[in-house]
């Protein structure tokens, strides 16, 4: 049962008379819990809604195109309460969250309706059986599942919860149903990388092609861990190892099966040091959402804009622009910078590398850096007519950074106008050279 807020008007649901104010029970006589029920059922072209108002219930039925929206809005986007996390993993990055930040960064949230809808990574340590063959019956697909081990002894231990043990029984009830799967390996230093980390990649490659992507990243550790599991951070030669591990399975699964399946994540060659791989390893970049080569992408994007330059914007024009993102790209951030540089001859592009004074300096990707550490270390800095920030430092929703301040508090406190760039070459260069 879904409460119906709004009814657009002109739309088949207004012209059946349904009103805001009524709740939804049932379409074509299927029971409707929540948005997967809606969306999965309101397709067909007649559809017979049961409806609640006040004491009364009452039955329309709208005509309208296959797949077509009828109109109706809900209370909140999942139709139900978003499903939190019954996990206490010992990486939990909202574990390691300061205090004061906003209520909403604390929620723990596992709902894999979201995962099917926003494409977030679920551990569906919280699915019954029967969640399961509801994505089946569905045909949803894929489904973005957060490994991390396969071995059901360790994976319980991690995540402290005792049916976490069950990944490959899922899995396979899901890959049986023909649901396909890209998965995430968080990897803690000492606890389920080297042998634990083979067996993981051995246990998911046989579900090839129900999996044919993983991402390897490591945990993110801040400096708020007070009484919480020891975890140590990757430094080089860890990263290092941890590549060539990787890779090495990878080249055989690519010899196999034509994908590498398992991609270590950008942060971890920044952090051994090591140039990232060409755009050839990532396959088409399946893993892209989740940051894993989203520099090469960039890269490679850019590289495409390059010859347009000329023709879309004034090369000539004399401009002092500044650019600020995380230590893990900065480096480049600064080669994509120069590249720019070389082609429109009179633009200075300043690139500044924000420390991550707020979670710590192990998290370096830009994603995680607060508005308060961008103030403070851009502060007297020359910042030309514009600064240009990653649009993934701020929130989902593009109002508000991590720490809370909104883009219009930051961009006052700072003094210089702010331009968001998507993480792709053509934002990068649009957000640069676009004259307001
Ligand atoms: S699944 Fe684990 S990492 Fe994710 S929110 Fe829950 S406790 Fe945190």
């Amino acid at each position: 049962m879904a409460e119906i807020i709004g009814v657009e008007k002109g739309s088949p649901a207004s012209k059946a008379g349904i009103l805001p104010g009524d709740w939804l029970l049932e379409i074509n006589g299927h029971p409707i819990a929540d948005v997967l029920d809606y969306r999965f059922y309101v397709t067909e072209k007649r559809v017979r809604l049961k409806l609640h108002r006040g004491p009364d219930i009452y039955e329309v039925t709208i005509q309208k195109e296959e797949y077509e929206d009828p109109g109706l809005e809900f209370a909140t986007f999942l139709m139900d309460e978003k499903r939190s996390c019954r996990n206490k993993c010992i990486f939990c990055f909202i574990d390691q969250l300061p205090c004061g930040m906003r209520e909403p960064l604390y929620f723990k949230d596992d709902d894999s309706r979201l995962s099917f809808l926003q494409g977030n990574y679920v551990t569906l340590t919280n699915m019954s059986d029967a969640d399961l063959d509801r994505i089946i019956e569905m045909h949803i697909t894929p489904v973005n599942v957060s490994v991390h081990t396969t071995n059901p002894e360790l994976r319980v231990m991690m995540m402290k919860n005792r049916f976490a043990g069950k990944i490959l029984e899922q899995m396979r009830r899901l890959a049986a149903g023909g649901v396909q799967m890209n998965c995430q390996l968080v990897i803690c230093k000492g606890i389920n990388d080297q042998e634990e980390l083979s067996r993981s990649m051995r246990d998911l490659e046989a579900f090839y092609p129900q999996v044919d992507s993983v991402s390897v990243v490591p945990a993110g550790l801040t400096m708020h861990r007070e009484g919480l599991y020891p975890l140590e951070p990757f430094n080089a030669d860890d990263a290092a190892a941890l590549i060539d591990q990787v890779n090495a399975f990878g080249d055989e699964c690519l010899k196999k099966h034509g994908v590498r399946m398992f991609y270590v994540a950008d942060e971890v060659y920044v952090r051994a040091g090591r140039d990232l791989p060409g755009e050839e390893y990532y396959d088409g970049y399946p893993q892209i959402e989740n940051g894993v080569g989203m520099m090469t992408s960039m890269q490679a994007e850019l590289e495409e804009e390059l010859p347009y330059l000329q023709e879309d914007y004034d090369i000539g024009k004399k401009r002092t622009l500044s650019v600020a993102t995380g230590a893990a790209a900065y480096e480049y951030i600064c080669k994509l910078v120069a590249k720019i540089e070389k082609i429109c001859y009179n633009t200075t592009i300043r690139v500044y590398k924000i420390k991550n004074e707020f979670f710590g300096e192990n998290v370096t990707v830009a994603g995680l850096v607060c508005a308060c550490d961008l103030l403070s270390q851009l502060e007297g800095k020359e910042l030309g007519e514009k600064l240009v920030l990653p649009s993934v430092m701020l929130r989902a929703t593009g109002d508000l950074f991590l720490d809370g301040v909104s883009k219009e508090e930051f961009e006052e406190k700072l003094g210089t106008p702010v331009v968001y760039s998507e993480t792709d070459g053509a934002s990068f260069v649009r957000a640069l050279l676009t004259d307001e």
